[in-house]
């Protein structure tokens, strides 16, 4: 059984700030910086797409109850939400990482050295296939 689901099992502790049938969100034991939270669906799976809509939604709900409360504890301007999937899941359970931004926090993405294709026919790729 992966942490996440010890954690959702209570068999591991964890700092559980929001917890209901189809969710739990908690302290991440690394964060990147304080307030940083996660949003676990209570079901191991490693993609959103295997993520019923119903728990999707529910994640959702939770991540803006999450950045209301960090403006108001924080009075940060902003903040990002991450979701790494497949492979890249930690533990093969997805969760959803939420944490406050300011202006000086040197986080962004960092990309690969290269010209990125950035056109209609990539636009039009991925439009075929939300169709
Ligand atoms: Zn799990």
């Amino acid at each position: 059984m992966c942490v996440f689901c010890q954690i959702i099992n209570k068999q591991v502790p964890a700092h559980i700030v929001y917890e209901d049938d189809k969710v739990i969100s908690f302290l991440d034991i690394e964060p990147i910086r304080e307030g940083h939270v996660l949003i676990v669906p209570k079901l191991h799976v490693d993609s959103l797409d295997k993520l019923p809509d119903d728990m999707i939604a529910g994640v959702m709900r939770v991540a803006k109850k999450v950045v209301v409360a960090h403006r108001e504890i924080y009075g940060n301007e902003g903040y990002s939400m991450m979701q790494n999937g497949g492979k890249y899941c930690d533990f093969g359970h997805a969760h959803f990482h939420v944490f406050p931004r300011y202006d000086s926090d040197g986080f962004g993405f960092n990309y690969p050295e290269g010209e990125s294709e950035y056109s209609e026919k990539v636009a039009a790729k991925i439009i075929e296939k939300l169709i």
